[in-house]
């Protein structure tokens, strides 16, 4: 099953992610953790998309489009991928289409996440992330055992630099603007499920359940 999940910042892509990589067997392949990971490293790509993404605005698709051709050409992604963050705008909703295609692989399903923007708000400033596992809690509705401490391994909790209502508000704007256009260009081709993403997380999982079994 080769499949996309698309939704704004704060939609619960990661957590939805996680839980289909476990139900599913698919790699999960996020974009933005990809970069965040080639900044940590400084590798070329990391030192090209740091001051989009400090900033809210999306990577150059030059950059992006080539590292997810090389990522989902890779053999573990044989029985599946789930994409996360990738496509963001039209141009890189055909080159998905495209490379999925030369490879084989095409797209069976978009998976849209909607939530409005107040909730995203509520969701994205009090987000923190485990530094060594990569677990997402929140400060007020999923908050860890300890202040500051992952549960699953006592790693440190961070929040990530775009995780301001300022850079949240600018993020929003470019998913309005150039991401909203590409779930569009999907749905012509009848890909798309919408899923009321602003449900507790385990109602959400129960939707995302009835629709991949459906397809699987
Ligand atoms: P995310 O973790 O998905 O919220 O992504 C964080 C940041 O990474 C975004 O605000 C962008 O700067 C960058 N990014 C992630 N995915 C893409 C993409 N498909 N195209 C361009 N920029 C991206
Ligand atoms: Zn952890």
């Amino acid at each position: 099953m080769n499949l996309l999940i698309m939704g704004p910042a704060g939609s619960g892509k990661g957590t939805m992610s996680a839980q289909i990589v476990e139900a599913y067997g698919v790699v999960h392949i996020s974009t933005g953790d990809m970069f965040r990971e080639a900044i940590a490293n400084e590798t070329p790509v990391g030192l090209e998309a740091k001051s989009y993404m400090d900033n809210g605005k999306l990577v150059p698709d030059s950059v992006t489009d080539r590292m997810v051709k090389e990522r989902i050409s890779q053999d573990d992604c044989l029985n599946g991928y789930l994409l996360d963050g990738y496509p963001r705008n039209l141009s890189q909703a055909h080159a998905i289409e495209e490379m999925a295609a030369e490879i084989n692989r095409p797209i069976d399903l978009v998976i849209n996440l909607v939530v409005d923007y107040q909730e995203l708000v509520k969701r994205i400033t009090g987000r923190r992330i485990c530094k060594t596992c990569g677990a997402i809690y929140h400060v007020d509705f999923h908050k860890p055992q300890i202040e500051g401490v992952c549960d699953i391994d006592g790693g440190a909790l961070y929040q990530r630099v775009d995780d301001t209502e300022e850079k949240l508000a600018v993020r929003f704007e470019e998913y309005t603007k150039q991401t909203e256009p590409s779930i569009e260009y999907f749905r012509e081709k009848g890909l798309v499920r919408d899923i009321d993403a602003s449900q507790d997380a385990k109602k959400v999982m129960d939707d995302i359940r009835n629709i991949l079994e459906a397809v699987k």
